[in-house]
């Protein structure tokens, strides 16, 4: 018997693994951390169903941790095989999984300090340099390049447009002699005809429509099931937050994702000092992933967007553009604290939960000239969501900051396709898949995603759960 196991992001958006079992070959399709809550968090402790060392391959839809980052666990735990991921995706991981390590090995020592761990010592879940070591067995393959892994199973990535490098998983194994067709979408990116509507997007805009064979089982991500973005273009309301910031002599502070939306922001920011929506002040960039990721972006020239090919072709890599700096050391990074002329602070980490933009905030918070603008979402139990829910004060390492600076937010930044965008992506599917499944969204987002396509595309639609097998016939 083949089966489809979701041994992750089943009722919730995290911890993407889903194991595909053809009898003869074992493969998980992402191996991502859970993050978020305690009860989410755990499950990164527990044994998987079947031994690492059984497993046969992984294959990676893109280089978010909650995607990528339990790889270096399932290495820790004997997996020997390989990871297959586009090129791109694979230049992300090598920034992206040591960085995990090292906040792993960070978190055990904090709670060896504190002793607040019931374990003794407090272990991380893996290191920096184990993050290190299992990347060499990660192997690239282009998109719309057929990979054989068995005479049975053979998988090719198409475009997710979600973030650098984001692709969906094609299928194909041999059952009882018929070929199935599984389709694993990963985050799916905003759908090309919401360009107007997702400006700035630095990669392609658009996942590509699953043609060929009709499939047989689509998994299928719901992060948005129950959500509309904005319409509206973001660029007036940046250039007005950003204007009278800095006529009240004030300074900018943006916590971002260091991968995509930093990059996503910069071009933002760049088009309007260009076209004269904001003044030329300093623009900081405080993260030194972001920094990296955006060595990486420039690399992989073929993942651009339309409106990104332009924007280099007239003003070339951010990493030389005037008054744009480029913080990579920490003396860099102090010496902005000092400043006091109106400028842009772009830092991570995006929901305020550790990194620079910590120390910016402890200097910027007290000030009523000065604005923390929101660009993603702001999980609750965050200080990000603390000040933007407009608390007096947000407690930062064990000070107690007051709040008096401008708080403002622009929701239309998201790389996740909304509930009208996925409907629209569905519609290009020929023929109904046989059956599908919806993973990574939260019970109430699945549940109205499912509804919605049952009602508009009359599917076979179910949403998966935790530990669940589903068979493939
Ligand atoms: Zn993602």
């Amino acid at each position: 018997m083949a089966y489809i196991q979701f041994l992750g992001a089943a009722g919730t958006v995290t911890g993407s693994k889903h194991l595909i079992n053809t009898g003869d070959l074992q493969v998980l399709v992402d191996c991502g951390l859970f993050q978020g809550k305690k009860e989410w968090r755990e499950r990164n402790w527990q044994d998987m169903p079947i031994p690492a060392r059984e497993i046969d391959a992984v294959i990676l839809t893109h280089a978010h941790l909650d995607h990528c980052g339990w790889i270096p666990r399932l290495h820790k735990e004997g997996y020997r095989g390989k990871v297959y991921a586009t090129p791109a995706t694979i230049d992300l991981c090598g920034v992206i999984l040591p960085d995990s390590g090292h906040l792993q090995e960070e978190d055990a020592d904090f709670h060896n300090r504190q002793k607040s761990s019931k374990h003794n010592p407090a272990l991380p879940l893996y290191t920096l340099e184990e993050a290190q070591d299992c990347l060499k067995n990660f192997i690239p393959v282009a998109f719309h390049t057929p990979t054989q892994l068995s005479p049975k199973f053979s998988f090719q990535f198409v475009h997710a447009a979600h973030i650098l490098g984001s692709g969906m998983v094609e299928v194909s194994v041999d059952v009882n002699g018929a070929t199935k067709q599984l389709v694993f979408t990963g985050d799916i990116g905003r759908v090309r005809e919401s360009n107007g509507v997702a400006p700035g997007k630095v990669v392609r805009t658009g996942p590509e429509t699953v043609d060929g064979q009709p499939t047989n089982v689509l998994v299928m991500e719901s992060t948005y099931g129950n959500r509309e973005h904005p319409k509206t273009d973001a660029r007036p309301e940046l250039a007005r937050i950003i204007r009278e910031t800095v006529n009240r002599g004030g300074t900018v502070v943006i916590p971002a994702f260091a991968v995509e939306r930093t990059q996503k922001l910069l071009f933002m920011l760049k088009q309007l000092m260009e076209d004269g929506q904001i003044p030329k002040v300093p623009v900081h960039i405080d993260s030194p992933m972001a920094i990296k990721a955006i060595e990486i972006f420039i690399k992989h020239t073929e993942e651009y967007s339309d409106e990104t090919k332009a924007l280099i072709a007239k003003y070339g890599s951010p990493l030389k553009w005037d008054n744009f700096n480029f913080d990579t050391t920490s003396e860099q990074s102090k010496k902005v604290n000092s400043m006091v002329y109106p400028m842009i602070i772009v830092s991570s980490s995006g929901m305020v939960t550790g990194g620079r933009v910590l120390h910016h905030l402890i200097h910027r918070l007290s000030n009523p000239k000065n604005t923390v603008l929101f660009i993603g979402f702001q999980a609750p139990g965050t200080r990000g969501a603390t000040i933007k829910s407009g608390a007096p004060t947000v407690k930062i390492f064990n000070l107690e900051v007051p709040i008096r600076a401008q708080v403002a937010s622009i929701e239309q930044f998201s790389d996740h396709a909304d509930t009208p965008e996925l409907l629209q992506w569905l519609h290009t599917f020929e023929r109904a898949p046989q059956v599908t499944y919806l993973v990574h969204g939260e019970p109430s987002a699945s549940t109205l995603l499912k509804a919605a396509i049952e009602k508009e595309m009359k599917w076979n639609v179910a949403i998966a759960e935790w530990m669940q097998k589903v068979e493939v016939d």
